[in-house]
């Protein structure tokens, strides 16, 4: 850490400062400027000992030299990490390309979906049976009746499944049935949700919150990893931002972020963050030309008949083309689906 001193802070701030740095355990380097004193300090680093600094009279800043969070860092892990879903690898020149309905809504429009899906190239299936809606009045999702469903498609069609778990009450029952536990959005710092799917040895799909920094999103994935779970992937899915034309703004330079300051793998989601069909595939392309490790969107072959997110819901159509542009892509960053 650096300890930035006040200007003007004068011996007895410096011999303060010092004091507490060694009670600490930490050694103390102070390097004296024409206006400025900052004391270097140096030793393993707990968490609270910035903020404990920084309470101390006459300190104007302290920088952390290490990020806070360690297991997900590339500085604990240096290469690019994959986790298996299924058979399907993610990560480390494997992409995941997962595809299905916002929400299971019924059995015969998910199989649906999912024959297309299938046909089309994807090698997992999106659905959600719990939905976290902004509205109580909603469609809510089928619950347990929508994970059977999502499973008999996976034995029709061979495609692992990623569904939402919204409360950490239902993690064992999701887990029964999912391939890959998605912590959403919102939940994002949901820490006793984070905690349980930690526990649920089960791969974990990470959104980034709509209003959270990248290191916040590392931060919850560290609750997952810290109990001992390391399938996690992260995925991106717009930010709020001023733009009213989209529904979110996708960040792309957090992809490219996380992929850097991260050994996890990154996927996007541009579904999510267009919230209209007409810029998906646009949005699709450009995370991974910045180096997303797949994608999940969402497929309707009635969009009109969604009980949800249809307006952002890619058609057969659709979605062909974006797999016959994704495989391009794909090929120029050196990926291999799943
Ligand atoms: C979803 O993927 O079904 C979803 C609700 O997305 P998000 O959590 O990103 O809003
Ligand atoms: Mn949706």
């Amino acid at each position: 850490m650096l300890v930035i001193l006040e200007a003007g802070a004068d011996d007895s701030v410096v011999a303060q400062v010092v004091e507490r740095i060694e009670q600490l355990g930490l050694k103390a380097h102070v390097s004296r400027g024409e206006f400025r004193t900052i004391i270097g300090a140096i030793g393993e680093e707990k968490a609270a000992f910035p903020e404990q600094l920084l309470s101390l009279q006459g300190v104007e800043n302290v920088v952390p030299i290490m990020k806070p969070y360690k297991l997900a860092s590339r500085e604990f892990h240096h290469a690019d990490s994959q986790v298996a879903v299924g058979g399907v690898k993610i990560g480390a020149g494997r992409a995941a390309l997962i595809a299905g309905p916002c929400a299971v809504e019924d059995r015969a429009s998910c199989l649906a979906i999912a024959e297309c899906v299938k046909k089309q190239g994807a090698n997992l299936l999106r659905g959600g049976a719990f939905k976290p809606r902004t509205s109580p009045y909603s469609f809510q999702g089928l619950g347990r009746q929508g994970l059977e469903i999502l499973a008999e498609c996976r034995e029709r069609f061979g495609l692992p499944i990623v569904t939402e778990v919204t409360d950490p009450r239902n993690v064992e029952l999701v887990s029964e049935y999912a391939d890959m536990l998605q912590v959403g959005a919102r939940n994002m710092q949901n820490f006793v949700l984070l905690a349980e799917v930690g526990k649920a040895g089960k791969p974990v799909l990470l959104k980034r919150g709509p209003s959270s920094t990248v290191t916040e999103w590392l931060m919850s994935a560290e609750y997952i990893l810290s109990e001992g779970n390391r399938q996690v992937v992260l995925c991106e899915r717009g930010s709020r931002g001023f733009e009213t034309e989209v529904r979110f703004s996708l960040d792309v330079s957090a992809i490219a972020l996380a992929k850097h300051d991260s050994h996890l793998p990154v996927i996007v989601d541009p579904s999510h963050a267009a919230g209209r069909r007409e810029v998906v595939i646009p949005l699709a392309l450009a995370g991974l030309a910045a180096g997303a490790d797949g994608l999940i969107v969402e497929v309707h072959l009635c969009p009109e008949q969604a009980q949800c997110d249809g307006p952002q819901a890619l058609t057969e159509a659709m979605f062909a083309e974006l797999m016959g542009q994704v495989k391009r892509v794909l090929a120029i960053m050196g990926k291999a689906s799943g």
